[in-house]
């Protein structure tokens, strides 16, 4: 069993350039490496070292010297034989880059200092020695003592702690330096992170540290590696090299900030652009709505001007049948049998039923072709259409019951049209052996009034109840009711030519009640 010697607690400084050859390389090097001064060079020395390595170790030994590694510093133990057979602990680590690509490092003998976690001070001033010219802060950080046990005079130059103010802040100097925002994720890495560090592993910490002189804080990239363990394999203290970041970070956060605002611009012109777009869209939507509604009034301009026309010219030769068949009945009867009497009267019939359904589409194409508008007294206007109304009314019994009434604004020939028809519907649509009864009534909304007009009359069937306001919509034969479809339908355009809406609550056998809502 071989066993640990400690040869010296010299620390050895070296540098080794990229083909794995010692650039610098001091007698006590060869001696720490019980290398044969006379056969070894700077240039094979590496090879020789690595011949005699603990072959567990070699593969580390290979990777560890390679100097690809850009993380700085690394630090790795490796056992190694010396001549005489016996073995030794060596810790090399890999300090810094230097300007040419060299890499500085050190090696030194820890086969008892690794078990017992002691740090020497000899290693440490050596150590000072070796990196006291460093524009880095090169650190050594007990995390037992939780203080620095070694700092080089960058700590000074960069952020104006000398030796004697670490010493005097002792285990504050990280809770009194670092920034508040900080300091919550130093301490995590400080008891979660570093005590479990492996051999050769190294880890990366952005911070800010508070500039002693100018109270500003100064942002360090710090990197990390495992200084000491104790016997548990528990890192003890970490060697570290941090630098001044601050101008990159500056940099940095003005990109990020610009970024950010240029991303935010780039948003809000995207949405204006959505809305731009859905603007135009709408834009042209509208255009096409207001041609179409044109085109839509002009076609039912034409309309009614036709079916007035046509109604106007249709009475008069509807009238001259009419008189001329009286005449024929009256004066020459003598000259018709029975048979020729039946026809003229049949046709008699037709020729009035035709004259009802010219005076009513006469009616309908004349709502709304009056602009007059007015005061209309509800109350007043329906007493005048039972009076129009008062033989038939008579005739049937009818109850009509007027509670109420608004005065409404309108014209009122199309109102006495409306009224006149709802009304004249409600004493024609009575259930036999009932006296019909008609209730007119109002209730006031806060812009409107509806207007009820029910019945207790036949009724409908509820799935009727938007196509009787339909022209020549008829739930009945004419033989059973006479009328010719076309009173709702001038109701209709009377209301909406009135911004109202009517519609209609009926069942069969139970009345019906007619809404009207009309503006205020
Ligand atoms: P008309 O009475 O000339 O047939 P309307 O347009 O006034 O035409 O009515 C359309 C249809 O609606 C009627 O044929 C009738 O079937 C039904 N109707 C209208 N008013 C009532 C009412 N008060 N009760 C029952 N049915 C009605």
């Amino acid at each position: 069993m071989p066993q640990y010697v400690t040869k010296s607690l010299t620390i050895c400084r070296w540098t080794i350039n990229r083909a794995q050859e010692f650039t610098e390389l001091h007698q006590d090097l060869l001696q720490l490496f019980d290398l044969d001064p006379e056969t070894t060079t700077p240039e094979n020395a590496l090879s020789r070292f690595s011949d005699q390595v603990h072959p567990a170790d070699k593969k580390d030994v290979l990777s560890f010297w390679s100097i690809k590694a850009d993380r700085f510093p690394t630090s790795q133990v490796f056992r190694y034989f010396r001549r005489d057979g016996t073995m030794m602990c060596l810790r090399s680590i890999l300090i810094m880059k230097l300007d040419n690509g060299n890499v500085l490092g050190t090696t030194h003998d820890i086969s008892e200092a690794r078990f017992q976690a002691k740090e020497n001070e000899k290693i440490k001033l050596q150590l000072e020695k070796i990196t006291k010219t460093s524009p880095s802060i090169i650190y050594v950080y007990d995390l037992k003592l939780q203080q620095n046990s070694y700092a080089n005079r960058s700590l000074f130059d960069v952020l104006g702690y000398s030796q004697e103010d670490v010493a005097a802040l002792g285990d504050q100097l990280f809770p009194a330096t670092i920034h508040p925002d900080d300091l919550p994720s130093v301490l995590a890495h400080h008891s979660s992170v570093l005590p479990y560090l492996q051999e050769g592993d190294s880890v990366r910490l952005e911070y800010r540290m508070k500039n002693k002189k100018l109270g500003t804080y100064v942002w360090l990239k710090s990197t990390e590696a495992p200084y000491s363990f104790d016997e548990n394999g528990e890192v003890t203290s970490i060697i570290g090299i941090a630098e001044d970041v601050t101008s990159e970070k500056e940099a940095a956060n003005a990109v990020f900030q610009l970024n950010k605002e240029l991303r935010e611009k780039n948003e809000a012109l995207e949405k204006i652009q959505l809305l731009l777009k859905d603007a135009e869209a709408v834009k042209k939507l509208n255009r096409e709505l207001k041609l179409s509604e044109k085109k839509l009034n002009l076609m039912n301009q034409e309309m009614e001007e036709f079916v007035y026309i046509t109604s106007h010219d249709l009475s008069e030769p509807l009238r001259t049948v009419s008189n001329y068949l009286g005449l024929i009945i009256n004066e020459k009867q003598d000259l018709l049998d029975t048979e020729a009497k039946d026809f003229i009267l049949r046709v008699l019939g037709a020729n009035e039923r035709m004259k009802q359904v010219v005076h009513d589409l006469l009616s309908l194409s004349r709502v709304g072709r009056e602009q007059k508008t007015e005061q209309v007294v509800l109350k007043d206007l329906i007493y005048e259409i039972l009076q129009d109304l008062d033989q038939v009314i008579k005739e049937s019994g009818t109850v009509i019951d007027i509670q109420s009434l608004p005065i409404v604004t309108g014209n009122v020939s199309d109102f006495r049209r409306l009224f006149q028809n709802l009304i004249s519907n409600g004493v024609k649509y009575r259930k036999q052996g009932i006296s019909p009864r008609i209730v007119l009534r109002a209730e006031e909304k806060r812009d409107h009034w509806i207007i009820l007009v029910s019945d207790n009359g036949i009724g409908m069937d509820p799935k009727h109840s938007e196509k009787i306001f339909q022209p020549f919509q008829r739930l009945h034969l004419s033989s059973a009711y006479e009328g010719t479809g076309i009173g709702l339908a001038i109701c209709r355009k009377v209301v909406e030519s009135h911004d109202g809406k009517i519609w209609v609550e009926t069942e069969p056998d139970k009345g019906s009640i007619f809404y009207i809502k009309l503006l205020k």
